[in-house]
């Protein structure tokens, strides 16, 4: 089942500031958003200046291509907001003022200190068969038209203004509209590439397949997403959770979670419910282990102590890490990773103890010890399991969120 003409959405985000980048286009991604989750499919987002004969180009083109088009933008009172006038115009239709519209402007105007002023009568103007939108919580009314058999929604700019008007007028319209149901799943894995994983599910990730599975990257973590559309919710749920279960088969080591990707949360979640303690020795990243961790709701009940040892002097000091141990292999090596969980264990009587030491650059790296390097100890009940790994050299917080990620999961793992 693919998505039928009237389930195709076009969007236009209108404003001089959008395009000279004074100001981010956040109202598409946000009705993209909502729209995907009905199971409409955004097909085309344009951001484009207040210049009339431009957007009236645009509503022309995108009408003839989708069913729905949504605009935000450009319905102020003043002479470079012409979205009212370019909608007209790309209807081949006049433009009328509304009794209607101003109506509902005096009424927005009458709580005010503000008074309204001449050219705020522009705002009720709306092209000829057009609907007007009410606007509970600014002065700018919307309006929907038809343009080329596509019906088009004209929302105001504004965040706030397009978020009420989008959910009260654009999806409730649209909802009664749809024909087929989507259905979305999400997991996620850590531990491969997006390129590994592309290469894994080969077709699946294939734009115009059913269910459509689609795989973003963060800090080492991956999160797939499996889009089905089926004729009913059943349906389609049924198509997802079968992709799901074939993804998760396929990648088994490297799952974690299938709500949210905070590997920290997973771990400490369970960490807290076996009620197993642990501690933390860090050196390149300074504590943002420890961090993580104990921004876990009720993790007080399980971590004992988080060491910064960064100074060879330090892991010597503190956690007792032999300083021969240090001169021989160096401060970055699996013996002094292994030393390091070694001695967070005995300091704290920690049954988990997770150490990290590396380079995170941009300086400090060698041949033999490049930029990127980091080595893991990861101590269970006494026993310590050291684990390399090699980053690609992408900057120093990005080294030191992956060595986080690592390390975290390195735990999961050890206690899975
Ligand atoms: P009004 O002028 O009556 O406030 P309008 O419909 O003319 O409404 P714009 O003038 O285009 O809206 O935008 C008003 C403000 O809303 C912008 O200055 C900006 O802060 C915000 N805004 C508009 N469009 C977007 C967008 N796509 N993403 C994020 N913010 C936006």
């Amino acid at each position: 089942v693919s998505a039928a003409r009237h389930e195709r959405v076009g969007l236009v985000s209108i404003g001089d500031e959008l395009v000279s980048g004074r100001i981010v286009d956040r109202n598409s991604g946000e009705i993209a958003a909502r729209l995907l989750e009905l199971g409409f499919e955004v097909s085309e987002v344009r951001v484009l200046p207040d210049d009339e004969e431009k957007l009236a180009r645009a509503f022309v083109d995108l009408c003839a291509e989708h069913g729905v088009v949504v605009a935000t933008g450009g319905l102020g009172p003043t002479l470079d907001d012409v979205t009212r006038h370019a909608a007209a115009r790309a209807a081949g239709v006049g433009l009328t003022r509304s009794e209607e519209a101003l109506v509902a402007i005096r009424a927005a105007f009458a709580g005010r200190s503000f008074a309204m002023g001449v050219s705020n009568e522009r705002q009720a103007l709306l092209p000829d068969g057009a609907r007007m939108l009410p606007n509970p919580v600014g002065t700018a009314p919307g309006f929907s038209v038809e343009i080329g058999g596509a019906l088009v929604f004209a929302l105001p700019g504004p965040p706030v203004e397009m978020r009420r008007m989008l959910e009260d007028h654009v999806l409730t319209e649209l909802t009664a509209s749809i024909a087929s149901a989507v259905a979305t799943r999400t997991t996620h894995l850590f531990g491969l590439s997006e390129s590994v994983f592309a290469d894994g599910v080969q077709e699946w990730m294939r734009r115009d397949v059913n269910p459509l599975v689609g795989v973003t990257a963060h800090a080492g973590v991956l999160t797939v997403t499996v889009r089905a559309r089926g004729v009913g919710l059943a349906d389609a749920s049924d198509l997802a959770d079968a992709r799901l279960f074939e993804i998760e088969a396929a990648f088994r080591e490297h799952v974690f979670s299938r709500p949210h990707g905070d590997l920290a949360r997973v771990l400490g979640e369970l960490l807290v419910e076996r009620g197993i303690s642990v501690a933390t020795a860090e050196s390149c990243t300074g504590g943002l282990l420890a961090a993580r961790l104990t921004a876990v709701p009720g993790i007080s009940a399980v971590f004992r102590e988080g060491f910064v040892t960064y100074a060879d002097e330090a892991k010597a000091r503190t956690l007792g890490v032999p300083a021969e141990l240090l001169a021989r292999h160096g401060a970055v090596s699996a013996e002094v990773a292994a030393a390091l969980s070694r001695g967070a264990a005995e300091r704290t009587g920690a049954r988990l103890a997770l150490s990290v030491t590396g380079i995170a650059g941009p300086g400090g790296g060698s041949p033999a010890k490049p930029v990127g390097l980091v080595h893991f100890g990861v101590l269970v009940d006494g026993r310590v399991e050291t684990v390399e790994r090699r980053f690609p050299d992408r900057g120093r917080s990005f080294v030191r969120g992956l060595a986080v990620n690592t390390a975290l999961f390195l735990g999961l793992r050890a206690l899975s």
